[in-house]
């Protein structure tokens, strides 16, 4: 990116964040040769390109509608607004973006989601956790939900299951 002070060409990333719904990313950049801060905007789909690697190492363009529709199932019928769906997906993209900037994989991405939606609804982490984790048996499943019963009530939150 070229520096709008000194104009030139050497700089690095100090912060990433997406906006608008995930659809453009603004990064802050520090010029490394005269040490000015600038902030430059990247349209999804122009010219910022993300592609995904899946677990059989396909690759498919970065599409955020796919963690919405990921989150939305995991959500079905749990206390979690339209709006906490767009924070956790939020929060999601910007470790996403932070961290790569060509490739990112599928596992990243669930469990960037995962981690978040946790924080949000235990039952829903749950769900999420079962599809994108691909438990291997039913032992790694029970383990993790006792794992989350436990902190639940080590903080006094409310049961997972409700009764
Ligand atoms: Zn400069």
């Amino acid at each position: 990116m070229r520096c709008p002070f000194c104009k030139e060409n050497r700089d690095k990333v100090v912060d990433s964040r997406s906006s608008d719904a995930g659809r453009v990313i603004r990064r802050r950049r520090q010029c490394l040769a005269c040490k000015k801060r600038f902030t430059t905007y990247e349209k999804i789909g122009e010219s910022f390109k993300l592609y995904v690697v899946k677990k059989d190492n396909a690759r498919v363009p970065y599409d955020r509608d796919k963690i919405i529709a990921g989150l939305q199932k995991a959500c079905y019928k749990r206390p979690v607004s339209a709006e906490q769906i767009q924070q956790i997906a939020d929060r999601a993209e910007e470790e996403i973006f932070q961290n790569f900037d060509k490739e990112v994989s599928s596992a990243f991405i669930g469990e960037s989601a995962m981690k978040h939606l946790r924080v949000v609804d235990k039952v829903a982490y749950i769900r999420f956790a079962s599809v994108y984790r691909d438990f291997q048996d039913a032992g790694e499943l029970i383990d993790e939900v006792s794992q989350v019963i436990q902190e639940a009530e080590h903080i006094g939150q409310p049961k997972l299951f409700d009764t």
